[in-house]
């Protein structure tokens, strides 16, 4: 029992936290026991005017929603849908024939109304916008149709003026709390799918920034990263690193210890830098470094280590332990006026360290 009670709370703590999955039991639940509640307080209002047929119908009305949540329980929410707007359109009809127009009971059609097209459409998504413009005329249909009711047949029932308006104001109040009830949770499931949406484009812009093998930046992050630097007018040197020979890594011990080889030169190169560089993976096998606020004399130094660290390290793979080393060249932001002309000079430096001899750092 006490497990049923902090299950019902979970429950309806995640609604109010926007969390749609529970969103469905919780509102079907809610409009189940509220129409059996409306219902059952209306056997009684009947019973007071004594209009017994009412009396009856609401009898079973009250009898069918508390059946319903069965329904609900099952999540068997189309039927109970249809169960609900059948049920609403009958007792509207029942309801004018046998007390009139006068104590409002075709409100219920008007309060259903955006009830029924929201559960269509949030029931099941390739709703066509049609079907919903039938399931409007059909609630207009009723509700034009009870009027003609009560202008072409005296009511069955005559109730007092103040029997009539006390009933009339009931139904108000549960049209507008059905009405309120409803934009509440409409609200919460705009909420949520928006934060949702907004998590996931977050995530998927992230994704899209990183490079999938190594987890470093790529060069479309970079790119930005690397105008903002140069934007913000500030110092900064840019370090590429490639490889020595990385052809003959893949060539003699297979792509796949190539590709780990990658992987370990990238997580070294990380560990030995700052947390405010930026590292991407600018190529192949090339490596980028953005080190902000770093003058070139600091980045020979950060090139330096990063380059003794990787010479010395033994690389496990399933082909064995490979040794690899790295060349760089390194630029610093005031030597040129752009992005391009900054790389291309740490570029040409990198070329010249290929040329002469390679596992070297070249920065002028
Ligand atoms: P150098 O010392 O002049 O840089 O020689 P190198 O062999 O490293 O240079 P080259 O540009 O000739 O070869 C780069 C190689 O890197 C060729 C390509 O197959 C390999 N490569 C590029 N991307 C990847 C990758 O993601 N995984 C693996 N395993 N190899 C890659
Ligand atoms: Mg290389
Ligand atoms: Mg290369």
């Amino acid at each position: 029992m006490k497990e049923r009670t902090k299950e019902k709370k979970e429950l309806f703590s995640s609604f109010f936290n926007g969390d749609t999955t529970v969103t469905n039991k919780v509102k079907y639940t809610v409009l189940q026991w509220g129409a059996a509640a409306i219902h059952f307080i209306l056997i009684f209002i009947f019973a007071s005017v004594k209009v017994y047929s009412m009396v009856a119908f609401n009898i079973a009305s009250t009898l069918c929603y508390i059946l319903c949540g069965k329904l609900v329980k099952n999540e068997r929410y189309i039927l109970f849908y249809y169960i609900t707007f059948i049920e609403i359109c009958l007792h509207s009809y029942t309801a004018t024939i046998l007390v009139g127009w006068a104590p409002g009971f075709p409100l219920y059609i008007i309060g259903i109304m955006p009830v029924i097209f929201y559960m269509h459409f949030s029931l099941d998504e390739s709703a066509s916008l049609y079907e919903s413009l039938l399931i409007g005329l059909c609630c207009l249909l009723t509700f034009v149709v009870c009027k003609v009711i009560s202008y072409r047949i005296d009511p069955i029932y005559t109730l007092s003026e103040t029997a009539s308006t006390c009933i009339y104001i009931f139904n108000t109040f549960c049209t507008f709390f059905i009405l309120l009830f409803f934009s509440l949770f409409f609200l919460r499931e705009i909420q949520a799918s928006k934060s949702y949406l907004r998590e996931q484009n977050a995530r998927l812009d992230k994704i899209a920034g990183i490079d999938s093998l190594t987890g470093l930046y790529n060069r479309r992050s970079m790119d930005k990263l690397l105008n903002n630097a140069m934007n913000s007018g500030k110092v900064f040197s840019v370090i590429i690193c490639d490889i020595d020979d990385f052809k003959k890594v893949n060539d003699t011990y297979g792509h796949n210890s190539g590709d780990e080889v990658l992987r370990r030169v990238s997580d070294t190169i990380v560990s030995v830098l700052r947390e405010h560089d930026f590292v991407c993976r600018w190529g192949g096998e090339e490596i980028l470094i953005l080190a902000g606020g770093t003058p070139l004399s600091g980045a020979s130094l950060v090139a330096e280590r990063i380059r003794s660290h990787i010479a010395e390290m033994e690389i496990s793979t399933e082909e064995g332990a490979i040794n690899c080393t790295i060349t760089a060249g390194a630029a610093e932001s005031t030597e040129a006026c752009t992005v391009t002309e900054i790389i291309g000079l740490a570029d040409s430096r990198l070329y010249s360290g290929k040329k002469t001899g390679k596992n070297k750092v070249v920065c002028e």
